[in-house]
């Protein structure tokens, strides 16, 4: 098969295609700051900057003993989270299906499958002290305390209070009858009371939220929550004054603090900002949502798999061919066939610890590969035999090698573009300042913490590392040096409990 010549050149206008520079990155972090003001200023943006009603976050020393609940993701999960007020908890937790014929039957049928679920999980797994209905004689008095509980509820809500919200749509599968335009805390609550079970709803928590009180509780404190998963947003701690939308509500008039929620996926979905390529046009195009959650679409673990594909399949049907000499497979032809972790498994094999860089395309032809940088390739070219099920002889070294740069690319662009969400938050709330703003800064000496989860930020190699990077060009070295990116792990159970707490405070 002839191959072409300029392979080099074809891959190097991609990637400058995916490189932003500099000013790129600030003009993003100024709009960015745009779409905040507009959303903490009126309703119905799609950067929602939705206030989430939590006024305080903890800093460790919080005890006692919540449940949790989490519907959204591919299971639902049920925790007991005890808090020992020296920044550690103990966690038990249960996972149960949620079955098709709930997901689109009756929302009473799916909110007694919940209540009946921490039911179980309350007389077989929990330590709390509960007093099960079924183990109270007709007419006694129960004994045992209210548990309190915090819901997780990953689909979009209006939230009116801590404790409530109504919902908008389903998502994700679910079709449930009867729970849209209703308080999903209310349903959950109904289902409690008709099994005369002594648990009380308190709170609703968004998974981003969970993550910031989680992260705050282990660290000490924290300003910012991100996910950076299947999907990406970000939660913050804004002054009340901020959040004009809430001018002339009895919250506004008390001040301080509130958690906001921006659902910065939505980010410019006006598309005047964001660097968009071909593939990332395809990727839109082809999703389920044109048009919407443009940020998104950039950066999470849904998308990136995606994206490569779309340069890849570029780089198939290029003529003459530049890759795997013009061939497919069904696993790469698939819409969606190639995830995220395909582009983890092919980074760390490349594993960038001894600085060989990916040779020039040309040295390929001339035989000219450092033994060192042939077996790394030769480990690449594994990967993607396995995971996109080529037949060993159909990929060469040279194939692996442009794998890796498309890959790579890719996910330094989204770590890029994540560094700009997050230096947006920072200059916001005065952490920091854009390249010659002049603006006195907050606590000057003392280290920022930042509450992260998903798979993308936890498991792709150097992804923290390339948003740091752009981080320091929009806010600096010096700022960028004193941010503590910490994982809140298990953020979804004990960020729902600490809001349980959280609401109990507050009331
Ligand atoms: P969720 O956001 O749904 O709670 P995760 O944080 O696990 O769950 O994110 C799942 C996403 O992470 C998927 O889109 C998947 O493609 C991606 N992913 C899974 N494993 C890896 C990995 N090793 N490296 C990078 N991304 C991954």
């Amino acid at each position: 098969i002839p191959q072409d010549s300029n392979a080099q050149g074809v891959v190097d206008q991609i990637e400058r295609q995916f490189t932003l520079s500099p000013e790129t990155l600030i003009d993003l972090t100024k709009a960015f700051l745009n779409e905040f003001e507009l959303g903490l200023g009126s309703y119905g943006h799609p950067m929602a900057m939705i206030p989430t009603f939590v006024t305080g976050v903890p800093d460790g020393t919080e005890t006692g003993t919540f449940l949790a609940l989490d519907l959204g993701g591919t299971n639902m999960r049920v925790c007991e989270v005890v808090l020992n007020g020296d920044k550690t908890f103990n966690l038990i937790q249960q996972k149960f299906k949620v079955s098709e014929a709930l997901k689109s039957g009756e929302a009473t049928a799916l909110f007694d499958y919940l209540a009946d679920s921490v039911h179980t999980f309350l007389i077989t797994h929990a330590t709390t002290k509960y007093a099960s209905p079924h183990s109270v004689d007709a007419g006694a008095a129960p004994t045992g305390d209210i548990v309190h509980l915090g819901l997780t509820f990953s689909f979009p809500v209006e939230q009116t209070a801590l404790g409530a919200g109504k919902i908008l749509t389903w998502t994700k599968g679910f079709s449930a009858t009867g729970a849209i335009g209703n308080d999903v805390v209310k349903l959950l609550q109904d289902a409690f009371d008709r099994k005369s079970m002594h648990v009380k709803c308190v709170a609703l928590v968004n998974d981003t939220v969970g993550t910031l009180l989680s992260r705050s509780y282990i660290a000490g404190g924290s300003i910012v929550g991100a996910i950076f998963g299947t999907g990406t947003n970000g939660a913050y701690i804004e002054e009340v004054a901020k959040i004009r939308k809430l001018a002339n509500t009895p919250i506004a008039e008390k001040g301080g603090y509130m958690v906001v929620n921006t659902e910065w996926g939505a980010f410019n979905n006006s598309r005047s900002h964001l660097p968009f390529t071909s593939f990332d046009n395809a990727v839109d195009r082809l999703s389920i949502n044109p048009g919407f959650q443009a940020f998104e679409k950039f950066i999470s673990g849904m998308y990136l798999g995606e994206i490569a594909r779309q340069v890849l399949g570029s780089l198939v049907d290029a003529v003459p061919p530049i890759l795997f000499g013009g061939k497919g497979t069904p696993v790469l032809n698939a819409h969606y066939g190639l995830d995220t972790s395909f582009m983890s498994n092919i980074e760390t094999a490349w594993d960038d610890n001894d600085h060989h860089t990916i040779p020039s395309l040309d040295a390929f032809d001339q035989e000219q590969l450092h033994p060192h940088v042939r077996a790394k390739l030769d480990r690449i070219r594994q990967v993607i035999v396995e995971d996109l099920a080529f037949q060993s002889e159909k990929v060469t070294l040279k194939d692996a090698a442009i794998v890796r740069t498309i890959c790579y690319i890719v996910a330094r662009r989204a770590a890029t573009l994540s560094g700009v969400a997050l230096a947006t938050v920072l200059v916001q709330t005065d952490y920091a300042s854009l390249p010659g703003q002049a603006k006195s800064l907050k606590n000057e000496k003392e280290t920022i913490n930042v509450g992260v989860d998903g798979s993308l930020i936890e498991k792709y190699p150097e992804f923290e590392k390339d948003l740091r990077e752009s981080l320091r060009v929009v806010v600096g070295e010096d700022v960028e040096k004193r941010v503590d990116i910490g994982l809140a792990k298990d953020g979804s159970g004990v960020g729902a409990a600490l809001c349980a707490l959280q609401a109990l405070k507050q009331i």
